[in-house]
C-alpha cells in the first residue's frame, strides 16, 4: 500500500456539520482540507427533507433541506475543499491516521486535525425489541422519508406511527399529503418527543390523534403488517393491564430516537458523555484526544440544523487553528449541569471568549430560568417562558461574566 495521504484537516461526514466545518477550516487558512462522505452525495439527511424550515436562524428564511445543503455544498467547492464521496472511514487512530474504504480500495490519510461529523442513525425495531411477527411494512421514519422524497415510492396506505420524534411527526403529515391514512401516533412518554410547533403543524392540523403513555406491544401479520396492539404504560414503563387494543394498519413507522454514529470515537477511547452519548468537548469542540474535534449530531442531537451548522463552523475554525499552530485556548473552567438540566456543553472553557452553551431540560417547564452560578453567585440568568426536552436551549454568556468565576467551577441549573 502507498504511504498515507497528508492533509491538514480531515472532516469525517459530509452532512450539514461536515460541510460547515470543512468550509470554515479552509476559510481559516488550513492548507489541504478533505471531507470524507460514505454516501454518493453530500448533505447528510438534508437532501431527503423536502419540507421547509431549514435556515431560519442562519439565513432568516425557511429553506428546504436540499436548498440549505446546496448553499454549503457550493461554499466548500468555492473554497477548495476536496470532497471524497462513496468513501467510508473505518478506522481512526490517536495519531490521526484514518483508514478509508472506497471504490479506489483501502487508503490511509494522516491528518493534522480531524473533525468527527458523522451524524446519527435511527433506532430500529431491533433496538426497541417489540414483540410479534416479522412482516414487511415496518420502517424507520427516516427510511420512509428517503423512499418517498428521493425514490418516489409509496410505502403504505394505513399507517401507525410509534414515537413522536420530529421525524415521525413530519412523516405523519407527509403520509397524509400523499393520500395515506395515519391512524394515530403512539408515544410511550407522558409528553411528546418532538417540538411543540411540529405537534400543531403535523398532527393537530391534520386531526391525527396522539396517544401519550402508550406503546406498541405486538406487531401482527405474516407477509405484511396487518395491525398492531397498543397498550398504555404506567409511570415505570410497565404495561397497564386491561388497556390492550388492536389497531388495523399495513404499515408501522418507527420514530423512536437517534443513535450518534460514535463507533470511531469509542474505538479511539475518547471520553464520552453518558447524557449526550457524544464525546466530551471543550469550548473549541476539542475532544480528549489531541487534534480530534467533534460537532453536529454525533456530538449532541440538534433540533434545528442551523445550530449544528453554527457549532460546526466554530469547530472547523478551531481544527484549522490546531493544524496550523498546535495550540488552542486553555480550557480550565469546569461547567456542570445541575438541577433540571440533562447536560451542558461545552464541558470546559477558558473564560477568554463569549460562549454559546447548549443544554436540554429533563422535563417541560414554564416561566423558569436557566442560571449560571459560581461560588454561590449568579453569573448569568436567562428567563425561559417555555422549555421542553425536545428543544435544545442555547445560551450565550459574555466573557466579562467569567471574571467572577470562583475555583474554576460553574454550575448551570433551572430555577424559579
Ligand atoms: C429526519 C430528520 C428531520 C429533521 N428535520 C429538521 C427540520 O425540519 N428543520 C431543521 O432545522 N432540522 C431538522 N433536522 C435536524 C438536522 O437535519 C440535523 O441537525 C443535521 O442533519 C445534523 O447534521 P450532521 O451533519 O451532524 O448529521 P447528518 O445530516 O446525519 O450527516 C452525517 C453524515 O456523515 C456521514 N458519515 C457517517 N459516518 C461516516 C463514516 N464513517 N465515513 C464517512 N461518512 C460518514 C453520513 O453518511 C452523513 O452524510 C432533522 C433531522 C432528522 C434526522
Amino acid at each position: 500500500m502507498a504511504g498515507p495521504e497528508l492533509v491538514d484537516v480531515a472532516v469525517i461526514g459530509g452532512g450539514p456539520a461536515g460541510l460547515a466545518a470543512a468550509a470554515e477550516a479552509k476559510g481559516a487558512g488550513a492548507g489541504r482540507v478533505v471531507m470524507l462522505e460514505r454516501d454518493e452525495r453530500v448533505g447528510g439527511i438534508l437532501p431527503q427533507q423536502i419540507h421547509d424550515g431549514f435556515g431560519t436562524k442562519v439565513f432568516k428564511e425557511a429553506l428546504t433541506g436540499p436548498e440549505y445543503s446546496a448553499i454549503y455544498e457550493a461554499r466548500v467547492n468555492e473554497r477548495g475543499v476536496e470532497t471524497w464521496l462513496k468513501t467510508t472511514v473505518t478506522e481512526l487512530t490517536r495519531e490521526r491516521v484514518l483508514t478509508v474504504r472506497s471504490d479506489r480500495g483501502i487508503q490511509t490519510i494522516k491528518a493534522g486535525a480531524v473533525v468527527l461529523a458523522m451524524g446519527c442513525r435511527e433506532r430500529t425495531r431491533g433496538a426497541i425489541g417489540t414483540a410479534g411477527t416479522r412482516p414487511a411494512g415496518v420502517y424507520t421514519a427516516g427510511a420512509v422519508q428517503y423512499y418517498m422524497n428521493v425514490s418516489n415510492l409509496a410505502v403504505g396506505r394505513k399507517v401507525v406511527i410509534l414515537g413522536s420524534g420530529d421525524i415521525g411527526l413530519i412523516m405523519a403529515r407527509r403520509m397524509i399529503l400523499e393520500g395515506a391514512e395515519v391512524v394515530c401516533v403512539a408515544e410511550i412518554l407522558p409528553q411528546p418527543s418532538g417540538i411543540a410547533g411540529n405537534i400543531v403543524r403535523c398532527l393537530e392540523d391534520f386531526d391525527i390523534p396522539l396517544y401519550l403513555n402508550t406503546t406498541v406491544v405486538e406487531i401482527h401479520g405474516k407477509e405484511r403488517v396487518t395491525g398492531v396492539t397498543l397498550a398504555e404504560v404506567g409511570p415505570k414503563m410497565g404495561e397497564r393491564k386491561g388497556t390492550r387494543r388492536f389497531i388495523e394498519c399495513d404499515t408501522l413507522l418507527l420514530s423512536v430516537g437517534l443513535i450518534p454514529e460514535t463507533e470511531l470515537a469509542i474505538d479511539l477511547g475518547l471520553s464520552m458523555s453518558p447524557a449526550t452519548n457524544g464525546a466530551i468537548v471543550d469550548e473549541s469542540f476539542h475532544t480528549s484526544a489531541p487534534g480530534i474535534f467533534s460537532c453536529g449530531n454525533v456530538l449532541q442531537v440538534h433540533d434545528v440544523v442551523d445550530y449544528a451548522t453554527l457549532e460546526a463552523e466554530k469547530t472547523g475554525i478551531a481544527a484549522a487553528k490546531w493544524a496550523i499552530t498546535g495550540k488552542l485556548p486553555d480550557s480550565k473552567i469546569n461547567i456542570s449541569a445541575g438541577a433540571g438540566l440533562r447536560y451542558i456543553l461545552p464541558a470546559t472553557i477558558s473564560g477568554e471568549d463569549a460562549i454559546d452553551f447548549t443544554t436540554r431540560p429533563w422535563k417541560e417547564e414554564h416561566d423558569k430560568s436557566v442560571v449560571f452560578k459560581s461560588g454561590g453567585e449568579v453569573l448569568r440568568r436567562l428567563k425561559m417562558p417555555h422549555m421542553e426536552p425536545a428543544g435544545m436551549i442555547r445560551v450565550r454568556v459574555g466573557k466579562g461574566r467569567f471574571r467572577h468565576v470562583v475555583n474554576n467551577e460553574i454550575t448551570v441549573e433551572v430555577e424559579d
